[in-house]
């Protein structure tokens, strides 16, 4: 059996507890992007978060006994639209990388509009066909809030 965690937020974690789970078997682990960022941020602070898992979050990784990798997303909470935008233009360079393995998180917690343009973007592929293009496609559905009657999770390569 292969211990491989494909959703483990390694930013919010002392290295401790991740170095436990290394301890455990762990091997390998999918870092993914907030889909909620708590307070008013700009693009330049997820794209700044998008490098940490690239860079930092790897490297601490490979030194505590496991790979990362990680999930590229864009929060529908905590930025304006045209932060958004801007991280869209950005996405398809990022995705290039190959420790990018997925787009996440996404998904529909509150319905709002910008919420909904998010999450319709990222499965439609930006530009449309990228994620054609890349062979990502969607696992992992998740029960979203109750009474929703919608759902989120990764798409991955
Ligand atoms: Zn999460």
């Amino acid at each position: 059996m292969r211990f491989i965690d494909a959703h483990l937020h390694t930013d919010m974690i002392e290295d401790n507890q991740l170095q436990k789970l290394a301890m455990m078997g762990m091997e390998a682990c999918v870092i993914p992007s907030p889909h909620m960022f708590i307070g008013t941020h700009s693009a330049d602070t997820v794209l700044l978060l998008w490098e940490r898992f690239l860079t930092m979050e790897t490297t601490t990784a490979r030194t505590l006994g496991y790979e990362a990798f990680t999930s590229i997303g864009i929060p529908f909470f905590g930025i304006n639209h045209a932060d958004a935008e801007c991280l869209l233009k950005r996405l398809p360079d990022f995705l290039k990388n190959e420790r990018v393995v997925a787009m996440g998180e996404i998904g529909m917690d509150t319905g709002t509009e910008f919420e909904e343009f998010l999450f319709r973007v990222v499965l439609q592929g930006w530009p449309r066909g990228l994620c054609q293009l890349l062979g990502l496609i969607l696992v992992r559905p998740l029960p979203a809030r109750a009474g929703t009657g919608l759902w989120g999770g990764f798409l991955v390569r």
